[in-house]
């Protein structure tokens, strides 16, 4: 007890052992193997294959799921720190593990029975990508509008309808799918349902062509009497929304865990061009003006990295993280936008043109204050908390 109360008191940032070792594994394999390919992800709107096998490979697709299932045995916090390192490097990568791991594996686990577990997560933990599918296009920010309809036959439900915006749609074969029992009903008629890749009735639409993460597919899902075993109702019957919400809480850290990471990697490219480019004789980071704009950038993203970490750490402690975690990524979201931008700016016109990767960052930044609950709706949550 007392040696926790000591790790407890120890300061945000540092990291335990194993913490510290996963970090440093998934920025090496960031760096060596997503760095190179960044260009042409987002060019070709495309993770290959053969990089989500690799991340199956390193142990960032399955972190939380026990070692009984074949995945990692760790922590919310790795889950973080894996998103965060990855979006460093490319934040359309971070979002396909940030899925897997806190929204996908995350609902598996806490609401899944013992069949669910043994079916699906150990295919989630080998070899198998998830996606999460609330939104629908009359319902995003309402997000209990379903209009997919469930309906009970003999030992099935029978699902109709669309999803849109599901990210790893392209990817995924394993789909967390929210549905309405009774639509009378409102948010108690919502029940989640595993639907895998390949049933009659499910195909996997259109893919979105986006300003940003281009490279994560963002895909709408078509259900036609689609007939879904009973058996792949994930919870209780009606108590989609408890876990829609809850797995959300914990995402949107995920998202923050993004939003830093990107903003990190902005200011790591802005460090080291500003002091290669030359004018008026010098390094541009010589002059004060540009020294205080980094200056600012770095405060940034520690204030930033303060509120995922600590919202990351609470959850993993047990305690409630609610208000944290919409602060934190609000927070992320908008020193991203900020940090990405000065490094448009400080790459002057370099910042602007694709053969320089910061451009990038800037477009991909914008979706964190937008998916997993917008900032309005963060601030919603954080009023409620505190004006009761
Ligand atoms: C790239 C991408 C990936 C995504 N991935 C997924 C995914 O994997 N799974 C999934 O289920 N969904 C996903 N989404 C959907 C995403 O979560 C929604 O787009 C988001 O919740 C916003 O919903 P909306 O687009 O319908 O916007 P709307 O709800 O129509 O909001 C439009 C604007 O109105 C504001 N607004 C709405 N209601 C209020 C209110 N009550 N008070 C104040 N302001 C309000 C919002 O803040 C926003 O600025 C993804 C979206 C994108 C773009």
């Amino acid at each position: 007890m007392a040696e926790q109360t000591i790790e407890h008191a120890q300061p945000l940032t540092v990291l335990a052992e194993d913490e510290a070792i996963f970090r440093d594994a998934v920025r090496e394999f960031a760096d060596a193997q997503v760095r190179p390919l960044v260009r042409e992800m987002d060019e070709h709107a495309k993770i290959p294959r053969s990089l989500v096998d690799q991340l199956f490979d390193l142990g960032v697709m399955a972190i939380e799921i026990p070692e009984a299932y074949g995945g990692a045995g760790a922590s919310f916090f790795h889950a973080v720190l894996a998103v965060e390192e990855l979006s460093r490097v490319d934040p359309s990568v971070g979002v396909l593990v940030d899925v897997q791991n806190t929204l996908v594996v995350n609902a598996l686990m806490r609401w899944g029975n013992d069949d669910i577990k043994r079916r699906y997560l150990t295919r989630l933990a080998s070899n198998t990508v998830g996606a999460y599918a609330l939104s629908e296009a009359g319902s995003g920010s309402d997000a209990f509008a379903l209009a997919t309809r469930a309906k009970e036959d003999g030992e099935h439900y029978v699902i109709t309808g669309r999803k849109l915006w599901i990210t790893n749609g392209n990817e995924a074969d394993i789909f967390l799918v929210f549905a309405t029992i009774n639509p009378e009903a409102g948010y108690r008629g919502i029940t989640a349902f595993v639907v895998e890749r390949g049933v009659a009735g499910f195909t996997v639409g259109k893919k979105e062509d986006k300003l940003g993460i281009r490279a994560s597919s963002t895909c709408e899902l078509i259900f036609e009497d689609c007939r879904v075993p009973k058996s792949n109702v994930l919870g209780e019957v009606g108590k989609g929304y408890k876990s829609a919400i809850e797995t959300l809480n914990e995402g949107r850290i995920g998202i923050g865990a993004q939003m830093i990471g990107l903003a990190a990697g902005a200011l790591d490219h802005t460090i080291r061009y500003t002091k290669e480019r030359k004018q008026f004789g010098k390094a541009i980071a010589e002059f004060q003006a540009v020294q205080h704009q980094i200056a600012r950038a770095a405060m940034d993203v520690e204030a930033a990295r303060l509120t995922v970490y600590n919202a990351a750490r609470l959850r993993d402690a047990g305690k409630p993280f609610l208000t944290e975690a919409a602060i934190c990524k609000i927070l992320s979201s908008e020193v991203a936008e900020r940090v990405a931008s000065l490094a448009v700016n400080l790459f002057g016109g370099n910042g602007f043109v694709k053969e320089y990767p910061v451009e990038k960052l800037f477009r991909d930044a914008k979706i964190g204050q937008i998916y997993e609950g917008t900032s309005n709706l963060q601030l919603q949550t954080i009023a409620k908390q505190i004006l009761g």
